[in-house]
């Protein structure tokens, strides 16, 4: 029985949804075991940080607080128009790209429609389903990687939505252009597939598909990209898509009339002008991926070798286990156990000091447990 009759208020699809597990905050860990000094490396964050070109737009804005922003994000939206060479009505801003997740399914999703992605996968597109009683389709992956042939064949009359993460996010693996368009052709023509771009600005040197080239063919895709990976804008809340104008149009009228605040529109616009700031954050991560495949090589660990700022390792042993001994010797890392990886722990690239502090923790640890 619930209290008050809440089990009969709120819809059941709502009451059935578990919680979104975030990264563990380190004020959380710092009261519960006692220890000062803690290395997180478990929600993707960026250590390399912001611009400090968007920071000193971030400090100048405050003084506009007392203010609402511009909820068509007009200036932002202009900037990227001409950053990708395309029109600001290709663009939509949102509440980091997890609000735009949001909203799509609030436009796309019908009860009892399949939203269809690859598994593991990020964690709120099963709440987008739950959200509006749509049904999650969860294809494996294979190789850690999205199986777009095994994919277009789960598609059924009521898939309405498709979701690509790529990279993908807990296993770092990328899919080429050639293979997106292959799916794309395959698809019907009312059916929405969405890119999940958040870790994009990693992928260098492979044929990653050219999301621009997509959209001005016209084909049913929306791309999502965030300021809070590479460019290291996570607290600022803010991430975009790209679309034709009309898909564009539809799923702005579900769009909270004010749903990104001025200091973020400002951060993002600075962001996006200092590139020199976004190269050397991919730099960063390039140098701290390598220290940790290294590390792992040494420990005869196999890890999927990823094109984001985080490593999926296989440790051999119980990750659920291994986290909490991580924990104890001051280290936050993410275990894969509920999706299914019991093995495998999602690991951040830190800075070059916060990674070896990891790597030694996770010696410590195998030792003490193997
Ligand atoms: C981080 C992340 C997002 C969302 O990021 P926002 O901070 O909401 O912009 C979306 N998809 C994936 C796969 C991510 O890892």
């Amino acid at each position: 029985m619930n209290e008050c009759g809440v089990d009969r208020t709120c819809r059941e699809n709502v009451l059935a949804i578990q919680p979104y597990v975030p990264g563990k905050p380190i004020d959380e860990c710092k009261r519960e075991l006692g220890i000062e000094h803690f290395v997180k490396l478990a929600s993707n964050e960026n250590p390399f940080g912001a611009s400090p070109a968007a920071k000193a737009a971030m400090v100048a804005m405050v003084a506009e607080c007392h203010m609402y922003p511009d909820g068509g994000s007009y200036v932002l939206r202009h900037a990227l128009a001409s950053h990708m060479d395309l029109s600001a009505d290709h663009f939509l801003i949102g509440c980091g790209c997890a609000e735009i997740l949001n909203m799509l399914a609030e436009t796309v999703l019908e009860p009892g429609d399949e939203l269809l992605y690859g598994w593991p996968s990020f964690s709120t597109y099963e709440f987008m389903a739950n959200l509006m009683k749509a049904r999650s389709v969860q294809v494996p992956l294979m190789d850690f990687a999205f199986d777009l042939d095994a994919m277009a064949e789960a598609v059924t009359s009521k898939t309405k939505m498709v979701i690509i993460c790529n990279p993908n996010n807990p296993t770092g693996t990328v899919v080429d252009a050639t293979s997106v368009e292959r799916f794309l052709d395959r698809m019907p023509e009312e059916l929405l597939v969405v890119l999940d771009e958040a870790y994009a600005e990693y992928v260098h040197d492979f044929d990653y598909p050219d999301s621009r080239k997509l959209i001005l063919e016209g084909r049913n895709v929306i791309s999502l990209r965030t300021f809070s990976k590479a460019y290291g804008l996570a607290g600022a809340r803010i991430g975009y898509s790209v679309a034709r104008p009309a898909l564009t149009e539809a799923v702005n009228k579900v769009r909270q009339p004010f749903n990104v605040s001025s200091i973020a529109q400002a951060g993002a616009v600075a962001a996006l002008a200092d590139q020199e700031h976004l190269r050397a954050s991919v730099q960063f991560a390039d140098k701290g991926r390598a220290q940790l495949y290294e590390a792992f090589t040494a420990m005869g660990l196999a890890y999927a070798p990823s094109w984001t700022n985080f490593v999926l390792v296989d440790i051999g042993i119980d990750a659920a286990k291994a986290f909490d001994e991580l924990l104890q010797r001051g280290v936050i890392v993410r275990p894969q156990t509920s999706c299914g990886l019991p093995t495998h722990l999602r690991v951040t690239v830190g800075t070059p000091e916060e990674n070896v502090v990891f790597v030694e923790a996770l010696k410590d640890v195998l030792a003490a447990m193997r």
